[in-house]
């Protein structure tokens, strides 16, 4: 738009020049009228944004007020002059700020002052000066707003485009992120697997020489030599006890790992709630239990339920095994009886209990509420979590109340008839006490 109108302005100094002189236009004019043209096609070349810096126009406006002046007072112009000054005002106007404008005016002024027909200071000349003045103050209004504007919008366009770029990067970014955190899950994935893989293997390769063990201790227990209330006898008694919880160990271990692997294979079958009970009863027989601790199992009789026998079971030991071991005098007490939903089993002792703050968590594997060297009770912190995902295999839910001091109660409900019932979300609603 500027190099537009300053070629107007060029056209129309010249043209004017011609029509007025009626001859060919003096070398000096030609040249003058040239210089202006190719310092056009200069300032064509100037990167827009230096473009309007006051160092590019500030010189132009100040080389155009010359060579107008020139050009027009030699060619005898007088009042005309100042009408391309007019458009040389506006001509700064549309490409530079007040400031340019200001200097514009001033220069207006004093051509004003020279251009008086007898070079001084008629009232007609003092006239004009405030209205260049007034006239140049409204455009560099006018166009201040229009450059600020143009200042936003470019500025804009500018951030549009570093977020556009940045994003873009950040994408990339995130991408590859994306594809590396793939590629080291299915890494940890494999690595996961044979992690189970060799535990489960470990695990069963343990329990042949376990099995060995305590079939010799039950053996060398059984032999007559061996009188029942020697140190020997002590000794294989504390080894029996030693091997049983290893085993026990062991199991939990395998079984997790088999869980992990996804295999939980399911062989329902018709039973007794009695007959668990037994069982139950025939482990706390061989646990060496504290003096001051009592155990009671019950269950009604004819109680009957179809589901698997080895699952229900590992879930109820587990919970009374817990029971004993968090109870150092007091009570464990477990009753089955028949519920709306299936058959419900409750493990309650009085023991240590557990905290409202870490019941949430008492479920999560390898979870211990005392996870110290130093503690006082054995275990890894798997069966509860083995006691979990066995409930939720039987379709069943379990619920823990537990109060700090005073004990804990775990309630099972599994459905009479396996694959009858619905398994619940979570399979556990804890509450404290
Ligand atoms: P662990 O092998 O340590 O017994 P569990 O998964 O069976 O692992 O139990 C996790 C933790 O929950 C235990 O370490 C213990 O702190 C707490 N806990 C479980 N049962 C009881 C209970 N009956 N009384 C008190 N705390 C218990």
């Amino acid at each position: 738009m500027f190099l537009l109108v300053r070629y107007v302005l060029i056209v129309g100094v010249s043209s004017l020049t011609i029509v007025s002189a009626h001859t060919a236009l003096p070398l000096s004019q030609m040249a003058l009228i040239g210089a202006a043209l190719a310092s056009n096609v200069l300032l064509g070349q100037i990167a827009p944004e230096q473009f309007f810096g006051w160092w590019v126009q500030g010189p132009v406006l100040l080389a155009d007020t010359v060579w107008i002046a020139l050009v027009l007072l030699s060619a005898g112009f007088g009042q005309q002059f100042f009408l391309f000054y007019f458009i040389e005002l506006f001509l700064a106007a549309i490409s530079e700020s007040l400031a340019l404008l200001a200097v514009g005016a001033v220069l207006i002024g004093i051509a004003s002052i020279a251009l008086g027909n007898d070079g001084s200071l008629s009232a007609a000349t003092l006239i004009r000066i405030p209205f260049f003045f007034a006239t140049a103050v409204f455009y560099g209004y006018v166009v201040d707003m229009a450059k600020q504007q143009r200042h936003v919008s470019l500025q804009r366009e500018l951030w549009t485009n570093r977020l556009e770029q940045e994003v873009r990067a950040r994408t990339c970014e995130l991408e590859r992120q994306g594809a590396e955190v793939r590629r080291l899950y299915d890494e940890v994935r494999v690595a996961d697997r044979i992690k189970s893989d060799f535990v489960a293997n470990m695990s069963h390769e343990l329990r042949t020489p376990i099995h060995v063990i305590l079939g010799y201790v039950d053996l060398a227990l059984e032999d007559p030599h061996v009188p029942p209330d020697s140190e020997l006898c002590r000794f294989l008694h504390h080894l029996q006890d030693r091997a049983r919880a290893l085993q026990r160990l062991v199991e939990n271990v395998l079984a997790y790992a088999n869980f992990e692997r996804g295999q939980a294979a399911m062989t329902p079958r018709r039973f007794a709630m009695q007959a668990v009970m037994d069982d139950l009863g025939a482990l706390c027989a061989d646990l060496p239990l504290p003096a001051g601790v009592r155990v009671r199992l019950q269950a009604p009789p004819g109680l009957e339920l179809t589901t698997d026998y080895d699952r229900l079971y590992s879930v109820l030991s587990n919970l009374l095994l817990n029971a004993v071991k968090f109870t150092p005098t007091g009570e464990v007490d477990v009753q089955a009886r028949a519920a709306v939903s299936g058959i419900e089993i409750s493990v309650h002792d009085t023991g240590i209990g557990i905290s409202e703050d870490e019941l949430p968590r008492i479920f999560d594997p390898f979870r211990q509420v005392d996870g110290s060297s130093t503690r006082p009770f054995g275990g890894i912190g798997l069966g509860l979590a083995i006691v979990l995902r066995n409930v939720k295999l039987l379709g069943g839910h379990l619920e823990v109340e537990s109060e700090l001091g005073k004990g804990s109660k775990f309630r099972v409900v599994v459905p009479r008839n396996l694959g009858g019932g619905r398994p619940s979300e979570t399979g556990v609603a804890e509450r404290a006490a």
